[in-house]
């Protein structure tokens, strides 16, 4: 029987199953089977008007079914459908051999290596790929990273040991003990200072011939273009959605490739998007998906070895654009199921409707991302104005005075075993929905996760199914514990 692949971030709507075996004839009986078998799939796949949503999309092997027959496209008994966040139809791929080079030809003429760099890279320049020449070209090379996190910290540290002559770092956080586990640029004496300061020195001790210029600044569409301008490739390195648009617009908008890489939990995707040359971020992800439906690592985790594994394709990836070799990852999206160690690749072509990138283009200039996305504000998932709200003092006051108040933990079991209130009854989120009896309007309800977020969504959903008194835990359990009681652990 035909087999359906399940990403990740569905899978809280099919019991965790990461594929199913379907007795279908097409591609659409095969979803029409899923969703029979997981009812609450339907609201994620189909749009109200009964269409698939366009942020989804299904291939069969690597083939897009819209350019076989769509959902009467037919099933051989071995078939392998993948459900993969959309990508848009268009044209036949870019599938000429480039020999691209980013490198400014003038600029190479005037990088010479230095006898102590010969030494450091003769590993290199033995190759036939590299030799002299391409060392050079690395050396005269210019690399903006955005990002210093779990993918640029991989990134930073190859790079810079390949002889990449020049990194742009673009970060204004500050190391966090809970970076260490993945951001291994990073080291425990770090905590607390800035991510820059930390990578720069670690930059400079692999390979002090690297020159890094340093933003202690947040990409915007005020400073983007001025920032990436000045370099050659850009790699994407960032953790949520606004910030990636932004990147492949102003990428597009200059004419420059965007090395990308994205990950979460035990899976990643890697390509490299070059408007001049094949497909854009916006071709693969036409619109972003609904604040909420898709998980960042801080909500839904990732394994710490995995930002290492995508973070070096994509530095390999920058290393064959700077050298001219090989065949880059474009019009090509490489996902990884690292739970199986499967490597998969899929077709991505270009969108002539895309609208940065397309045959009309309807965006010229950056645009509000954050309002693209959804998002209004950065703090808009966690503290909506219009929110009915409590604070952990609030509630612990209340608790104490033996009010009535019923507090719904809406996080995951496995959660619970980090850190817990005693008070507190126990419904995760995604069940909240189909268990709605177990809860009563009689008493005040108190909706809590971890940081404020997924709780906020029940509160919401709570109070369009008629519950009256019901608030949210301003900043969820991690902000009763550093509030309240110091004793329960931060995660
Ligand atoms: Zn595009």
């Amino acid at each position: 029987m035909p087999t359906v692949y399940i990403p990740t971030a569905l899978r809280p709507y099919t019991d965790q199953q990461a594929s199913l075996k379907v007795d279908a004839k097409t591609a659409g009986e095969a979803i029409e089977r899923l969703v029979e078998a997981y009812p609450k799939l339907r609201a994620h796949l189909f749009a109200e008007d009964g269409r698939l949503r366009s942020f989804v999309n299904l291939y069969l092997g690597d083939e897009d079914i819209r350019h076989l027959q769509g959902l009467d496209t037919p099933l051989t008994e071995n078939a392998e459908l993948t459900i993969v966040p959309s990508v848009a139809g268009g044209t036949s791929a870019t599938q000429e051999r480039i020999p691209l080079s980013v490198i400014d030809e003038e600029r190479l003429q005037n990088v010479a290596l230095t006898q102590e760099e010969v030494v450091r890279y003769s590993r290199h320049l033995i190759m036939p790929e590299v030799t002299m020449e391409g060392q050079r070209r690395l050396k005269s090379a210019r690399v903006l990273l955005v990002g210093t996190g779990g993918l640029g910290s991989p990134l930073a540290l190859y790079l810079a040991a390949a002889g990449v002559g020049t990194i742009g770092l673009v970060d204004l956080d500050v190391v966090d003990e809970s970076n260490l586990q993945r951001q291994i640029i990073h080291f425990t004496q770090d905590v607390g200072r800035p991510k820059l300061q930390s990578a720069i020195e670690k930059i400079q001790a692999i390979n002090p011939h690297v020159h890094v210029i340093p933003f202690e600044t947040r990409l915007t569409s005020e400073n983007a273009l001025d920032i990436l301008r000045d370099f050659d490739i850009v790699v994407d390195g960032t953790d949520n959605f606004p910030t990636r648009y932004l990147v492949n617009d102003a990428c597009v908008l200059l004419g420059k490739p965007n090395v990308y890489g994205s990950i979460f939990r035990f899976e990643g995707q890697a390509s490299v998007f070059w408007a001049q040359h094949g497909p854009c971020y916006r071709c693969l992800y036409p619109e972003p998906p609904p604040p909420g439906l898709v998980p960042s690592c801080a909500e839904g985790g990732v394994l710490g070895i995995l930002p290492g594994l995508i973070g070096l394709v994509q530095a390999t990836e920058t290393v064959k654009l700077i050298l001219g070799a090989g065949e880059p990852l474009i019009g090509r999206l490489l996902l990884l199921d690292a739970l199986k160690m499967r490597w998969r690749e899929l077709k991505l072509r270009k969108d002539p409707n895309c609208p940065v990138c397309g045959e009309n283009p309807t965006i010229h200039d950056l645009i509000d991302y954050a309002e693209f996305c959804g998002i209004r504000g950065e703090e808009a998932p966690t503290q909506a104005g219009d929110l009915p709200s409590i604070t952990p003092q609030e509630l612990r006051a209340r608790l104490d005075r033996g009010e009535p108040i019923v507090v719904l933990d809406v996080r995951e079991p496995f959660e619970l075993e980090i850190s817990r209130l005693p008070e507190a009854i126990h419904i995760p989120m995604n069940e909240v929905a189909e268990r709605v009896h177990e809860l009563s309007d009689a008493h005040e309800i108190v909706v809590m996760c971890r940081s404020g977020g997924r709780s906020a969504q029940i509160t919401r959903l709570l109070q369009a199914m008629g519950f009256q008194r019901v608030k949210n835990l301003t900043g969820g359990i991690n902000a009763y514990a550093q509030e309240v009681d110091l004793k329960i652990p931060v995660y």
